[in-house]
């Protein structure tokens, strides 16, 4: 229902959706497929991280982008949140998988451990996070307006679903749930800092968390967070604290299961006109004042 209401601007010919599902990763995941398409995609909000990159999933359209731009030249607080999911969904895309790095707050859960999150804390300090800061898109364009999605459950149920799934088929038997707690960075915590958080009750500490998902939200996409833990944060572990060196040795040693596991969640993934979760409801009894893409 809410489909139709989002998709009402007439399409350009040629304009039809090229991509169902997104994926917001790097070149580790989409560097083995057959036939991708690489397309540059500008939005209202200035250039996304990178190209789109276009391949075939499981018979699925998946969209590729990566997070940080092919070189990894964009630290965490740069990234244009706002261009990378307004660019996925105006090429058609309804449901986003958002893999990330993330540091344990658990000694149980040490690097390699794979968490599905079902909440999320935002301890960001300086990130635009809504589409809806009455400010047109365009200059002389409609004005968005005042609009405040609910966010209680910030990710898709079924999304989450199928990752789980995904990962128990691949023996890679995943935390189900726990609380994702995103810092501003681009530094790591401090021991205090990263303590306070673990006495939270807070599972694991990432960058780039947020504003993915509440932005995924608001232009109703289903959106689902899967977190790599790559090392014990800086109040989990006796050593040194977290370095980026050994960060990117995990993350590269657990890439290739963690690209089996995400093909195997875009296969489960509902059909786009099968959603029936939250996700696709957000902006109901809302006027927009603007036409999403
Ligand atoms: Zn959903």
């Amino acid at each position: 229902m809410a489909e139709t209401r989002t998709t009402a601007l007439p399409k350009a010919p040629g304009t039809a959706p090229r991509a169902q599902i997104g994926v917001i990763g790097g070149s580790g995941f989409y560097s083995f497929l057959d036939n991708v398409t690489e397309i540059a995609v500008d939005t209202p909000y200035g250039a996304p991280s990178d190209s789109l990159f276009l391949g075939e999933v499981a018979g699925r359209q998946v969209a590729f982008l990566p997070r940080h731009g092919r070189k990894h030249h964009l630290p965490p607080h740069r990234i244009n949140y706002r261009a990378n999911l307004w660019a996925l969904r105006s090429v058609g895309v309804r449901q986003v998988l958002g893999p990330c790095a993330v540091g344990g707050l658990r000694p149980e859960y040490g690097p390699g451990t794979l968490l599905v999150p079902d909440q999320v804390v935002d301890r960001t300090k300086a990130r635009a996070q809504t589409y809806f800061d009455g400010e047109p898109l365009l200059a002389g364009g409609p004005r968005p307006n005042v609009v405040h999605v609910t966010f209680a459950d910030p990710y898709c149920p079924a999304g989450r679903l199928a990752a789980l799934k995904a990962a128990r088929g691949r023996d890679w038997e995943p935390v189900d749930g726990g609380t994702l707690v995103v810092i501003e960075g681009p530094r790591f915590s401090t021991r205090a800092e990263s303590r306070w958080h673990a006495a939270q009750g807070w599972s694991v500490v990432g960058m780039t968390g947020h504003p993915e998902a509440v932005l995924a939200r608001e232009l109703e996409l289903c959106y689902t967070s899967l977190t790599l833990v790559t090392d014990l944060d800086a109040g989990t572990e006796a050593g040194e604290g977290v370095s980026h060196q050994e960060v990117m040795q995990v993350f590269s040693a657990n890439v290739g299961r963690l690209r089996e596991v995400l093909f195997d969640a875009v296969a489960a993934l509902p059909a786009t006109a099968e959603r029936v979760c939250l996700c696709v409801r957000a902006h109901d009894g809302w006027n927009l004042g603007i036409e999403l893409p």
